[in-house]
């Protein structure tokens, strides 16, 4: 009996220790399948062999399975993700995608291009890297479906601002979200916006421009035509001279105006030639000293003797610097001094020309608007004189035709310099 009751204890005792190493196996295999799921590791062959028992076994390689496809899958994505950031980053236009809680998760280099401040943007909400209410406005219509295909937007106020058409459109997710994400394509047309701008306010001036002579000549016509029979003579002569005046006033603006538009066509038919810069200032100088308007002015030529020949069209050269003694007789008062200086800036293959005066000079908030077309510094005597408020932008266009660049200095009271530099070139290299 006690044998017995010694044997069943000694079978209960082994299958309970059976039991318990089978239990201790099985947390064992489930600590390695929770290990590996978590760590998206498949398991080696001896893991799964030394398993807990064969039922195990075919868990463990469905698991594997699951876990290199996953692993593959994974590795395609990123790998798509990467081709699609290396096409969008070699685009010019800016590409940006968010996905449905507007977390940016991809920008291409262009986006830097139009926003700097853009760096290092992926995975930051869009509202924190560009807050701009009527995007994020247009975000949202996209998202909805309710934004016409592109819009318009003014990004910065003054002379940073960037104006940029965008176009947006929702697409499936690109990551592991449900929700749609949305990509946006952002062209720059600040510089189509500028020269509208231009083109806007240029046709505004030069409405402005005729208008004026044109209703002067037309008021003066109608008195003439109503009430020549008994106007005094004297009157009728003055109004003559009025008319004519201005309808000279108008010439020279249209006649600038042709000069202007043919300087900036395609063609600007310069006619270049090796010219001596001193011979031509010469020529110009002792033109002016001849002209009785300038007798009142004292011309000094301060040529540089070693100045090597310059490849020039001396028709638009000589238009140059007439312009410029022009200005310097009708802006300064008699008895100023104009030097014409000459100097060859070998180091820099350059020839300097300054037109100086010491007239009354010009302000300082004027300077960076000089060459501008229509800028005019003194209105009343500009129009006087018959001014067109051209004449310094037909400079500076000549000037650049010809590889140059001319600046303006000029201090209040003391007269004003401008400086041309234009380069030596060789004219075989010139066609
Ligand atoms: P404008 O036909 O009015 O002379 P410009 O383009 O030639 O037009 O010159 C622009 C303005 O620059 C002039 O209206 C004048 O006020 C100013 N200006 C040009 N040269 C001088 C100068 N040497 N001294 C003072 N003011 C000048």
């Amino acid at each position: 009996m006690t044998i017995l009751l010694a044997l069943l204890l000694l079978i209960t005792w082994v299958a309970l220790g059976l039991v318990v190493s089978k239990l201790v196996e099985q947390r064992r295999a489930m600590r390695e399948l929770h290990q590996a799921i978590s760590t998206r590791q498949p398991m080696t062959t001896a893991e799964l062999r030394g398993g807990a028992g064969e039922e195990w076994e075919p868990l463990g390689r469905a698991t594997d399975a699951l876990l290199i496809e996953l692993n593959s899958l994974k590795q395609q994505r990123t790998s798509q993700l990467a081709q699609l950031e290396a096409t969008l980053g070699s685009l010019q236009e800016a590409v940006l995608i968010v996905d449905e809680n507007n977390t940016i998760i991809l920008a291409n280099k262009s986006l830097q291009g139009i926003f700097p401040e853009t760096k290092e943007i992926v995975g930051r909400r869009l509202e924190r890297v560009l807050q701009h209410a009527e995007f994020l406005r247009y975000v949202d219509e996209v998202r909805r479906a309710k934004a016409e295909p592109r819009r318009e937007l003014e990004f910065g106020a003054g002379p940073t601002t960037r104006w940029v058409e965008v176009t947006g459109t929702t697409i499936p997710p690109l990551n592991a979200q449900n929700g749609r994400s949305a990509i946006f394509v952002l062209h720059d047309i600040t510089r189509q916006k500028q020269l509208e701008r231009v083109r806007k306010d240029f046709v505004a001036n030069v409405s402005h421009e005729l208008r004026t002579p044109l209703s002067v000549i037309k008021g003066y016509i109608e008195t003439l035509v109503e009430g020549h029979e008994d106007m005094p003579l004297g009157d009728r002569g003055k109004f003559l001279r009025i008319v004519e005046r201005h309808t000279e006033r108008l010439n020279s603006l249209l006649e600038d105006l042709l000069t202007l538009s043919r300087l900036e066509s395609v063609n600007p038919g310069l006619r270049r030639e090796a010219i001596s810069v001193n011979g031509l200032l010469t020529n110009i100088m002792e033109d002016y000293r001849g002209r009785p308007a300038a007798r009142a002015h004292n011309f000094v030529g301060q040529f540089d003797e070693a100045m090597p020949p310059l490849w020039l069209d001396p028709f638009r050269m000589t238009q140059v610097f007439e312009n410029l003694l022009d200005n310097a007789l009708k802006y300064t008062q008699p008895g100023t001094r104009l030097t014409l200086c000459s100097r060859w800036q070998e180091a820099e293959g350059e020839v300097e020309v300054t037109v100086a005066d010491n007239g009354p000079g010009i302000p300082a908030e004027d300077l960076p608007h000089l060459f501008e077309r229509f800028y005019r510094v003194d209105k009343g005597r500009s129009r006087e004189t018959g001014g067109t408020g051209l004449g310094l932008s037909i400079v500076k266009h000549i000037v650049q035709l010809h590889g140059g660049r001319i600046a303006v200095a000029s201090t209040l009271g003391e007269g004003t310099v401008f400086t041309l530099r234009l380069p030596v070139r060789d004219p075989a290299l010139k066609k």
